[in-house]
Order: structure tokens, then C-alpha cells, then sequence
């Protein structure tokens, strides 16, 4: 990816507007602005920004900040937009398990590494399955806590497929909890959100559980 100098604040001002974004273009913060704001945490963590090691430091993490919160200037709806009804009658769960991302933790702004597992119940139309993936890219690219982003995904399938059902597991481990506070290393959270036939049909509930798989063994996986 390339930036010239204004294009994410230019792609938020152009992107959709759909309620699910919380970026107000206005009073957005200049590049320099949030380059100066690094330099005054390098300062305050006991550092001399003016040396040689730390000169591109800000610039380097304003880019990946671009890249860690890339998924304000997208609409998850949109993404679902484009459904599919030629399915000879498919009516069973379509399942995508292990969608690895990467996501911060909006009280530490330190990063949440896991795997999504989602699931629908297709009513007549189905979406191409990387929009699935992608669904929970936009989501995770944003600030979050779990609970939030695990609601986010299941919500927004429902809401554009209107499927029989939906069903999202996260199995995360935060940074937050790992490196700092605490100090638990290993420890992953698990977060479920299930709708329609998922919640209400226990037989359901149990095939995805099955499909998905047990849990990997804490820390293994990230
Ligand atoms: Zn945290």
C-alpha cells in the first residue's frame, strides 16, 4: 500500500456512512499532529526522540497505525452486499472457522490475536465466503473489546442476510492480559454470539460447536 500524504483522511472523508463507523472526519488530527503525539510518548517514556534511532519512529508508527485501524474507513455492510440465490436448494450451516486476526484492545491500545469462527444458516441467499473474512477484518481493524467485536459480526450478518440463523466464536488472547496487568501468558478468552436457529435449536448449537472444534490448548495457537 501506498500513501500520499492526505489519502486516509480523504478515504474517510469519501467512505460510506452507515452508522457503523465512530471516525468523524472533521477535527480529524493532522499526519504531523499524530507524528508529534508519538514523539511526546517516546519523551515521556524516557527517550530522546531526536536520536538517530528514533528519527523515523514516528512516521513508521503513524503508517502502521493506518494499517492497525484501516477498518474505520470501511462499511461491513457494503462488504455483505452481493449475495448469491443459485444454491440448488442449500439449506444446511455454512461454516468458516479459524479467520485469524489481529485486533487492539480499545482500553491499551495493545494488540488481541485470535481466530473467528462464523457461521450462518442460509435462508435463500448466500455471500461469497471471503466476505465472511473480511466482515471480521473490518471489525477487528478498529479499537475493540471482544465481547463488542464478537456482537458486531453475528449483528451485521443477520442484519444484511437475514439468514435462519447466526453463530460467532472468538477465541482471543489479549496483550493487555499477557504482557502487562496481570502477566498471564497462555490464557485465551472465548466470546459467543448466537442467533436464530443457533440459539433456539440446541441440535444446531451443538453441530457448529462439533465443526468448529475444540479449542486449541491455551497458547498454542497465537
Ligand atoms: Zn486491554
Amino acid at each position: 500500500m501506498t500513501h500520499a500524504k492526505n489519502t486516509p483522511a480523504d478515504k474517510i472523508l469519501a467512505g460510506p456512512v452507515h452508522g457503523r463507523r465512530t471516525v468523524v472526519a472533521q477535527g480529524r488530527p493532522s499526519r504531523e499532529e499524530a507524528e508529534e503525539a508519538v514523539r511526546t510518548l517516546l519523551r515521556w517514556a524516557g527517550d530522546d526522540p531526536t536520536r538517530e534511532g528514533l528519527l523515523g519512529t514516528p512516521d513508521r508508527v503513524v503508517r502502521s497505525y493506518e494499517e492497525f485501524f484501516a477498518g474505520y474507513a470501511s462499511d461491513p455492510m457494503e462488504l455483505l452486499a452481493r449475495t448469491f440465490e443459485e444454491t440448488d436448494g442449500y439449506d444446511e450451516m455454512v461454516v468458516l472457522r479459524d479467520i485469524r486476526f489481529e485486533s487492539y484492545c480499545e482500553h491499551h491500545m495493545v494488540p488481541i490475536i485470535g481466530v473467528a469462527h462464523v457461521a450462518y444458516l442460509p435462508r435463500s441467499r448466500v455471500v461469497g465466503i471471503s466476505k465472511l473474512a473480511r466482515v471480521v477484518e473490518v471489525y477487528a481493524k478498529r479499537l475493540q473489546i471482544q465481547e463488542k467485536m464478537t456482537s458486531q459480526i453475528a449483528n451485521t450478518i443477520d442484519e444484511v442476510l437475514q439468514p435462519l440463523g447466526v453463530a460467532v466464536v472468538i477465541e482471543a488472547s489479549h496483550q493487555c492480559m499477557t504482557t502487562r496487568g496481570v502477566h498471564k501468558p497462555g490464557v485465551s478468552m472465548v466470546t459467543s454470539r448466537m442467533l436464530g436457529a443457533f440459539r433456539s435449536d440446541p441440535s444446531t448449537r451443538r453441530e457448529f460447536l462439533a465443526m468448529i472444534g475444540n479449542p486449541s490448548p491455551a497458547g498454542s495457537m497465537f
